[in-house]
């Protein structure tokens, strides 16, 4: 087909048409540049230990102490042995958060059943000034990111008008209840008006059974009274500090419980 020279000036404003249509449909929900975040290519290590797909299977020992996984990273969230307690680290200092909400530093010698760590190392940073929910935070974040393809690591500080978060009941052997009936009945903690930080992790969503894909943040308030598993939250003022992360190391518990997992259960809750 030829193209005439008229035909060719309507395809060039429908272009611009469509353009500008796609400028007004960006979320007008924070300040700052609308500009992607670039790649920056660097050898930063995702530490993971156990597996999610052992942890939902009831692994809920493992055999690393809090003193080796300070050696993996100096940000992390994951679990304690037993499901006691959510596990938080933020510039080295480990957090648990127990499941009767009180905030406890563990000693070196605990033990760990599941954790994700990294050294963390910011490579983008950006201001949130409102931030309604949970989802809005994930949209915008989404927007900023080269490519969903690699993993990244968070460190968001800000003010909180609201959060809520989750802990986890500590089990006893045999481990008789999984994360599917666990999650949905776990002890929730809500605050309100304070300021704290969110730290975690995005996972592509070619990581299956290994990790939970997308996103899975944890926190601690800067009184270092409450944290836990970040459910939802309404929040202003954030400062969102991100670590794209190009190499994924997972290292699988030396246990008799996982040497003999079944790997049977079909548990599909999936972290937002
Ligand atoms: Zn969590």
């Amino acid at each position: 087909m030829k193209i005439t020279v008229s035909k060719f000036f309507t395809l060039i404003s429908l272009l611009i048409v469509l353009n500008a249509c796609k400028e007004e449909a960006k979320p007008n929900i924070a300040e700052g540049s609308d500009k992607k975040i670039e790649i920056v290519e660097k050898p930063d290590l995702f530490y993971h230990y156990s597996i999610w797909h052992a942890f939902v299977n009831k692994i809920f020992e493992g055999d690393i102490t809090a003193g080796e996984l300070k050696t993996k990273g100096d940000i992390g969230l994951g679990s304690y042995n037993f499901l006691d307690g959510e596990l938080i680290m933020l510039n080295g200092q480990l957090y648990q958060a127990k499941e009767n909400g009180k905030v406890v530093k563990p000693s070196d010698d605990i033990k760990i059943a599941y954790a994700n760590a990294t050294f963390f190392d910011t490579d983008d940073t950006f201001n949130l000034q409102e931030v309604p929910d949970y989802e809005t935070l994930r949209k915008y974040i989404n927007e900023k990111l080269p490519t969903k393809n690699i993993f990244y690591a968070f460190k968001i500080h800000g003010e909180f008008s609201k959060m809520k978060c989750g802990g986890l009941h500590k089990q006893e052997k045999p481990f008789d209840k999984g994360l599917d009936y666990l999650i949905p009945n776990r002890p929730i903690f809500e605050r309100e008006n304070f300021t704290g930080t969110m730290v975690g992790f995005f996972c592509p969503e070619f990581i299956g059974d290994i990790n939970a894909s997308g996103y899975h943040l944890h926190f601690v308030s800067d009184d270092e009274t409450f944290a836990g598993h970040v459910m939802e939250f309404e929040a202003k003022n954030l400062k969102v500090e991100i670590d794209q992360i190009h190499e994924y190391q997972f290292v699988l518990p030396q246990t008799e419980e996982y040497r003999n997992v079944g790997f049977e259960k079909e548990f599909q809750y999936k972290k937002q």
